[in-house]
């Protein structure tokens, strides 16, 4: 018998009909004997919808007010889908945040759990009951209703997985898996039977959308192993967990990951003396304005170039700082340009193996794609490129780390 914690996000309680169908699958593994907890989202659109009624009052809503009323969205659902499961015979109780006592600080619309009561669900296991939590929503020290910041149901899943020491978090979504990339841009990406904590977290901050970066933070803190499955097929989906399998058949690289939300500035013909770092990025720092990579260069005529990336809406605010820091320090320009992309490689099997930089500048080499900033991790490696070459480049780094499917009527 396994405790086991199922998420259910926006599309898949997104109309009666799927709550109901929902309701199905959550009967089939009560039934095997499983003991489960239920997490749901609100129904897709229902979030966006509320925020959008608070914004026709308030154009910055106070936000203590705002989690007040988008915590309701997966209260209606919660409710929704424990009728579905009585409906089929099933004891099922729904909970709030508040209720189950998922206590977390008092930043509102961004709060952070800090602690779950899990009494009252354990009770509740033990009388062979399925118990459906809101996800998203907590309560802070003083009572007052918090959300967990967009996505949060994934957290909640997580964090009440962790709690309970439950043996698998699963995340049912509208795709089947993690992939290898994006399906829309390679038609051969595959998906993945497993990837680990890491390369799953380096994924998903470098774009890939399919769970929230802080959920898998805490998946991979608390160790609780999780599966991204599709709500209404079935198959094995992907499963995210620590170990590192050695195995011969594991490729080096997992997953080729890509954005185009960065800028690009330059600063140019700096003289080159101690300290120069810190005048430029000190500054770009103290707007609050996040650096991605960074690259400097020093030219024979002891003068340093320093390029650096920051997050496109930060791009017009930091391309005025770095002007007035090139007066201040007499630099020859800065610049900047929006059209890059980042495409990033990842996979713990770097670790074990030489080359992998060299071998993605090879396959970029040979599509004539300039590469014109690098930087590397242990478990990746990543370069910004012309924005327009972005497709190219990650169609031909995926068949360079033979990620590519086989062809259909192929062995
Ligand atoms: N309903 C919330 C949102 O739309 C939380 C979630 O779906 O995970 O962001
Ligand atoms: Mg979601």
């Amino acid at each position: 018998m396994a405790l086991i914690v199922q998420k259910f996000g926006g599309t898949s309680v997104g109309t009666v009909e799927r709550i109901e169908q929902v309701a199905e699958k959550v009967k089939r593994f009560h039934e095997a004997g499983d003991q489960i907890v239920v997490v749901v989202s609100a129904m897709s659109g229902e979030t966006n919808r509320l925020i959008g009624l608070a914004k026709q009052i308030m154009e910055q809503p106070d936000p203590r007010e705002l989690d007040v009323m988008v915590s309701t969205g997966e209260q209606v659902t919660i409710g929704l889908l424990s009728m579905a499961l009585l409906k089929r015979g099933v004891q099922a109780v729904s909970y709030t945040g508040s209720q189950v006592r998922i206590l977390t600080d008092s930043a509102h619309t961004k709060a952070r759990i800090q602690q779950i009561d899990d009494a009252r669900i354990r009770a509740d296991l033990k009388a062979r009951k399925v118990v459906v939590v809101a996800g998203f929503q907590g309560v802070d020290e003083q009572g007052n209703i918090t959300t967990l910041g967009r996505g949060g149901s994934d957290t909640t899943g997580v964090a009440l997985a962790a709690a309970l020491k439950a043996d698998e978090c699963q995340i049912y979504t509208d795709v089947d898996g993690v992939y290898t990339t994006d399906p829309r841009v390679v038609p051969q990406a595959q998906r993945l039977d497993k990837i680990t904590f890491e390369e799953m977290l380096e994924m998903a901050s470098l774009g890939s959308k399919v769970l929230q970066i802080r959920s898998v933070e805490f998946a991979g803190k608390y160790n609780v192993p999780l599966r991204v499955l599709h709500s209404f097929q079935e198959g094995p989906g992907t499963l995210i967990t620590l170990d590192e399998e050695e195995s011969m058949e594991q490729p080096i690289i997992s997953g080729i990951a890509f954005n185009r939300d960065e800028a690009k500035l330059t600063i140019r013909g700096v003289p080159d003396t101690p300290g120069v770092a810190f005048k430029i990025l000190g500054p770009i720092s103290a707007a609050n304005i996040e650096v991605d990579m960074i690259v400097q260069n020093v030219a024979h005529d002891n003068t340093t170039d320093f390029t650096f990336t920051v997050h496109r809406n930060d791009y017009q605010a930091a391309l005025e700082i770095l002007k007035r820091t090139g007066v201040e320090i007499g630099a020859r320009e800065s610049v900047g340009d929006i059209k890059i992309a980042k495409v990033s490689i990842v996979g713990v099997g770097m670790r074990s193996h030489a080359g992998v930089a060299s071998q993605m500048f090879e396959a970029l080499a040979k599509e004539s794609i300039n590469i014109q900033m690098i930087s590397t991790s242990e478990i990746k490696v990543s370069v910004v490129i012309e924005e327009k070459y972005l497709e190219l480049a990650v169609r031909a780094l995926h068949t360079a780390f033979e990620l590519d499917a086989p062809a259909r009527g192929a062995e």
